[in-house]
C-alpha cells in the first residue's frame, strides 16, 4: 500500500476544500469496506484519504421530511435493515441491506458507500432503483440531487463530478400500496457478491418495477405498465413472456469468475418470476410462496 495522508474534517466545506485541493489524488473513506481492499491491492493509489465519519452534515440518521425518507450518508447497513419505517415501506431495501457481507461488514458499510462504489453487483442498488431513490450531493458548485437511475455509469464510476460527495439518500414516500422484495443468488452462503441481485415492487395500480444487478456494467431498472406481472390471476407463462421482454437487455460479462453468462441469465428469469410472486403476495397480504 502506498503511504497516504489521512484527513478527518468535521465540516462539509472543509471536506469539499480538500477534494478541490487534491482532485483525483484524494479519496473519500466511509466504512472502508470497499476502499481499504482497493488501497491494499493497489488498484487505487491516492495521496490523501478523506474520512467522512466526523463530518457533521453527513449524519447517520434516518428521518422523514417533505414527503420522503432521508437516509444520512453515514448510515450503515445494520441500521437500515433494522429501521421499522424501511422494513414497512421499503422492504426490499431492508432485505438487501441485511444480506450485505456479514455482521461485522454491515456494522461498518454505509448505504452511500455501496452506491458510490458503483459495483454492478451492489445489493442495495436494485432496491434503490425500484423505489426511485434520489442521491443528495454537495460539492464546489451548488448542492444537487441525482435520480438513482442516472447515478451509475460502470463498475467504480458514477455521475458524481470532481469534488462532489454524497450527503444523503432520499426515498420518495409511497403514493400507493405496494409489495416488494429483494432476492439474490450467490455461489455460496456468507461472504460473496451476488451472481444475480434483484428487487421487485408490485403496485396496487397494476405497475411493476424490477431492477437487477450483476448482469452488465451497471444495475438496470425495467418497468411493466401492462399489468400482466402485477395480475395475480395471469398465468406464469404470460408473466414469463413479459419478463423475457423486460430482461432482453441483460448482458452479463463473459469474463466474470462468479458465474457464467448463461447461468446468470437463467437465474435472472427464475428470480424475477419468484420475486413477482412474492411481491404480489405481500401486496395482498396472502401467504408468501415458498
Ligand atoms: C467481506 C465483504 C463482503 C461484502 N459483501 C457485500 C455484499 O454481499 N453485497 C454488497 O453489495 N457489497 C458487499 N461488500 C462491499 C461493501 O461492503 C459495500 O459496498 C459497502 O456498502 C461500502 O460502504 P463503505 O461505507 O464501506 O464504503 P467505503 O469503502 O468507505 O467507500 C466505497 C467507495 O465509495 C466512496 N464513498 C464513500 N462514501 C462516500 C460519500 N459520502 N460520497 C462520495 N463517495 C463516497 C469511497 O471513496 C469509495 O470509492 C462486501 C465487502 C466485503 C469486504
Amino acid at each position: 500500500m502506498r503511504p497516504f495522508a489521512y484527513e478527518r474534517p468535521t465540516r462539509l466545506d472543509a471536506a469539499v476544500g480538500l477534494l478541490a485541493e487534491h482532485g483525483a489524488d484524494a479519496r473519500l473513506l466511509a466504512g472502508g469496506t470497499d476502499l481499504i481492499i482497493r488501497l491494499r491491492d493497489g488498484t487505487i493509489r491516492p495521496r490523501v484519504v478523506v474520512d467522512v465519519k466526523r463530518i457533521a452534515e453527513l449524519d447517520a440518521d434516518i428521518g422523514t421530511a417533505d414527503g420522503h425518507l432521508r437516509i444520512g450518508a453515514r448510515t450503515v447497513m445494520t441500521a437500515i435493515a433494522a429501521d421499522e419505517r424501511i422494513r414497512r415501506d421499503y422492504r426490499a431495501l431492508a432485505e438487501s441491506a441485511a444480506v450485505v457481507g456479514a455482521v461485522q461488514i454491515r456494522n461498518r458499510a454505509t448505504l452511500a458507500g455501496n452506491v458510490c462504489n458503483a459495483s454492478p453487483a451492489a445489493d442495495t442498488a436494485p432496491a434503490l432503483l425500484v423505489y426511485g431513490a434520489r442521491i443528495v450531493v454537495a460539492g464546489p458548485a451548488r448542492a444537487r440531487t441525482i435520480p438513482i437511475d442516472e447515478m451509475f455509469v460502470r463498475s467504480g464510476v458514477t455521475t458524481l463530478t470532481s469534488g462532489e460527495l454524497v450527503i444523503a439518500i432520499e426515498l420518495p414516500r409511497p403514493t400507493s400500496p405496494s409489495g416488494s422484495v429483494h432476492v439474490r443468488r450467490t455461489r455460496r452462503r456468507g461472504h460473496d457478491l451476488a451472481s444475480v441481485t434483484l428487487a421487485c415492487a408490485v403496485h396496487a395500480d397494476g405497475s411493476t418495477r424490477l431492477a437487477y444487478g450483476s448482469l452488465g456494467p451497471r444495475p438496470v431498472l425495467v418497468t411493466d405498465e401492462t399489468g400482466v406481472l402485477a395480475d395475480p390471476t395471469a398465468p406464469d407463462d404470460a408473466k414469463r413472456q413479459r419478463l423475457d421482454a423486460l430482461f432482453a437487455g441483460a448482458s452479463p460479462s463473459p469474463s466474470s469468475m462468479r458465474a457464467s453468462p448463461d447461468y446468470r441469465l437463467a437465474m435472472l428469469h427464475v428470480l424475477g418470476l419468484r420475486a413477482v410472486r412474492t411481491a404480489i403476495a405481500r401486496l395482498s397480504g396472502a401467504a408468501e410462496p415458498r
